[in-house]
């Protein structure tokens, strides 16, 4: 079968419960909040509204439990447009949820996170919606469900020559076979450390000293030596990313959006990687090639940086248009 110009998510949908308080209780403390929000995430479902929002049919394979917050959450995917006749509602189970407690005047926070459906998330649901993924061209994967589950998807994706993202947050040991399995990772800078097993200081991003970019290049070369169909693309936070494509030269790509729109400053960076890894598979399927989609996708996480909230900051395919040209 003929892939669509289609991109298949697979991965997690949470419900964000926060409340908002002068200060963060203390154990066996009880105290009043000042305000409450409800706001709707998962990594899963942030990178597929990204997508959609830029304009692609996408389709999510996620789970919810049998409860109001997976309804409303899947409410707010149709509002977006995201295709969700393959998120499955699990019996007896709650939606993945995250219960904050942001204080107000730092902003610092606490989170307990209930996994909920997303940790039932089987292979066994992958397969059964094996027709999601192969009617696709993209397969977009983050690691907040399952590994097996990731690890399945790959296979599937893989045997129908589907080209495969990874988003590896929250970070976990990745075996060979993953490895071998993906076409594109998509670390930040705490998750490529732990991958190369290699303390970066921040400075070094700043550094006019190639030598310390030189070793971490270095072992990345030595990854991509080993997994050859490997290309990565790092994202620096407020310094852009770095593009590796297969044992190539690596080209820094850092788009900041403010020589663009004079007013712009940075408002929330919540989810801004969620928001880079959809536009990153966007522009491939676009561009069909990796510098040409890391800048669109450096552009539209630039955007969503400069407003309030998550999925509601994620720019539209105008949007990021106007910017590239
Ligand atoms: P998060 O977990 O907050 O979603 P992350 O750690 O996965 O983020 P980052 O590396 O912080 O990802 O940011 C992803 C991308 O978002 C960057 O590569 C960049 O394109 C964009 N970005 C992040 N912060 C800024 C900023 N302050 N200004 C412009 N672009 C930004």
């Amino acid at each position: 079968m003929e892939p669509e110009r289609n991109i298949c998510v697979i991965g997690s949908l949470n419900v964000d419960l926060v409340a908002t308080a002068t200060k963060i209780p203390v154990k066996g403390e009880t105290i009043l909040a000042s305000s409450f929000a409800i706001r709707y995430g998962g990594k899963g479902a942030n990178q597929a509204v990204a997508c959609s929002r830029l304009g692609i049919q996408t389709n999510l394979v996620a789970k919810i439990g049998d409860d109001d917050y997976g309804r409303q959450a899947m409410e707010k995917l149709a509002e977006y447009s995201v295709n969700t006749s393959t998120v499955i509602k699990e019996e007896l189970e709650s939606t993945g949820l995250a219960l904050i407690v942001v204080e107000e005047e730092t902003g610092e926070n606490v989170i307990t996170v209930v996994s909920g459906a997303n940790a039932r998330l089987s292979s066994e649901d992958v397969l059964r919606h094996e027709e999601a993924i192969v009617s696709c061209s993209i397969c977009l994967l983050q690691l907040e469900i399952p590994l097996d589950t990731v690890k399945k998807t790959i296979e599937i994706a893989k045997r129908n020559q589907i080209k495969v993202i990874l988003n590896p947050a929250p970070f976990q040991l990745l075996n060979d076979e993953i490895l071998y399995g993906i076409d594109i990772l998509v670390p930040n800078v705490l998750e490529l450390e732990i991958l190369l097993g290699l303390h970066i200081p921040d400075s070094t991003w700043y550094s006019n000293d190639d030598s310390e970019t030189a070793v971490i290049f270095g072992l990345v070369d030595r990854l991509q030596r080993k997994f050859q169909n490997l290309a990565l693309v790092i994202t620096l936070g407020k310094r852009g990313c770095i593009v590796c494509p297969h044992m190539e030269n690596k080209h820094l790509n850092a788009f900041l959006i403010e020589p663009y729109i004079s007013t712009h400053h940075t408002v929330d960076t919540t989810g801004a990687g969620d928001c880079f890894c959809g536009a990153l598979a966007v522009g491939l399927m676009e561009y069909g090639n990796l510098l040409e989609a890391a800048r669109f996708a450096n552009i539209a996480a630039g955007i969503s940086v400069t407003r309030q909230g998550t999925q509601e900051s994620y720019p539209s395919r105008e949007q990021v248009e106007y910017l590239l040209k």
